[in-house]
C-alpha cells in the first residue's frame, strides 16, 4: 500500500503543484486523472523518489520516503515509466533491455537472460527480441517501456499518460497490458483521458491545481458526471 499524508509541492518559481494531497492506494490498477498541469508528474515523480515534497509524507508498502532506507527500498520495488522514454534506436530489442537490466545491478548475465525472456513474454514481444527498435511501431515501443520498468520485477509499476502517441487499437492493447500485471502489485496509470482508466481501474483518483477532486471507484465517478 502506498501511504500520502499532506503532500505538497511547492516549486522554486513558487508554483504550488501539489497542495497537501493526502491518498491510499492498494494493490490493483490505480488511475491518477487530470487536466494538464494537475500536478500528475509531479506526484508520480515524488512517489518515484525523483522530486523531494516540500512537506507531508509518503508510505510505500510501510517504507518512508522521508529517510534514505525507505528511499533505497523503494528504489529496489518500483518501475517508473516516465511519459517520453528516450530509447537506443540502433540496438535491438534484446540489447536495449539488457542496457537497462545492467543499470538496474542485474549483474549476473544469466539471471539478465532469465529476466529479458520473461519480460519478453509478458509485454508480448518475444517474436521482436532480435529486432532493432527504430522498425518497431510506437505501441511496440510503448510496449517495450513497460518491458524495461518491470525488470527486476518492481512490486510498485508507474505509468506516466501513456496513450498520447498511440492509437486506439494500440490503446486497448496498452491497457490490457497494464491491467493484466496489476494481479500482484501496484499500477498506477495517469491520464488525462477518463476513458483511458475507467474500465481498469478498481480504484480512481481526480486532481487539479494540485488538489484531490475525487477519489474512489469509477462507477461512483461516472455516476457523477
Ligand atoms: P501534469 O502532469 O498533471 O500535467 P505537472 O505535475 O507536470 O502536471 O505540473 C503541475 C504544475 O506544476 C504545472 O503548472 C507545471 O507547469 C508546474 N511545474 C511542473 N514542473 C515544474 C518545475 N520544474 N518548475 C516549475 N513549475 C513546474
Ligand atoms: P507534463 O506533460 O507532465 O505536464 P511538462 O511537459 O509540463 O510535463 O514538463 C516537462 C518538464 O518541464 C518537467 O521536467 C517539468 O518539471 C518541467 N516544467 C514544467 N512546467 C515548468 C515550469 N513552469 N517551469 C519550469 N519547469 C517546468
Amino acid at each position: 500500500m502506498i501511504e500520502i499524508e499532506n503532500l505538497t509541492k511547492v516549486y522554486p518559481n513558487g508554483k504550488r503543484a501539489l497542495n497537501s494531497l493526502s491518498l491510499n492506494i492498494h494493490e490493483g490498477m490505480f488511475g491518477l486523472i487530470g487536466p494538464n498541469g494537475a500536478g500528475k508528474t509531479t506526484l508520480m515523480r515524488i512517489l518515484a523518489t525523483l522530486l523531494t515534497p516540500t512537506a507531508g509524507r509518503v508510505l510505500i508498502f510501510g517504507k518512508d520516503l522521508q529517510t534514505p532506507e525507505g528511499k533505497v527500498s523503494t528504489r529496489k520495488s518500483l518501475g517508473y515509466l516516465p511519459q517520453e522514454i528516450g530509447f537506443h534506436l540502433k540496438l535491438t530489442v534484446e540489447q536495449e533491455l539488457d542496457y537497462f537490466a545492467i543499470l538496474k545491478n542485474i549483474t549476473d548475465p544469466k539471471d539478465r537472460n532469465r529476466q529479458i525472456d520473461n519480460v519478453l513474454e509478458q509485454i508480448g514481444l518475444r517474436s521482436a527480441r532480435k529486432e532493432r527498435i527504430h522498425t518497431l511501431s510506437g505501441g511496440m515501443k510503448r510496449r517495450l517501456g513497460i518491458g524495461i520498468a518491470l525488470l527486476g520485477s518492481p512490486k510498485l509499476l508507474i505509468v506516466d499518460e501513456p496513450t498520447a502517441s498511440l492509437d486506439p487499437a494500440e490503446r486497448v492493447h496498452f491497457r490490457n497490458l497494464l491491467f493484466q500485471l496489476a494481479g500482484k502489485r501496484i499500477v498506477i496509470l495517469s491520464t488525462h483521458i477518463i476513458e483511458d482508466v475507467n474500465q481498469v481501474c478498481s480504484d480512481l483518483a481526480v486532481i487539479t491545481n494540485g488538489n484531490l477532486l475525487f477519489h474512489g471507484a469509477p462507477e461512483i465517478l461516472l455516476s457523477q458526471v
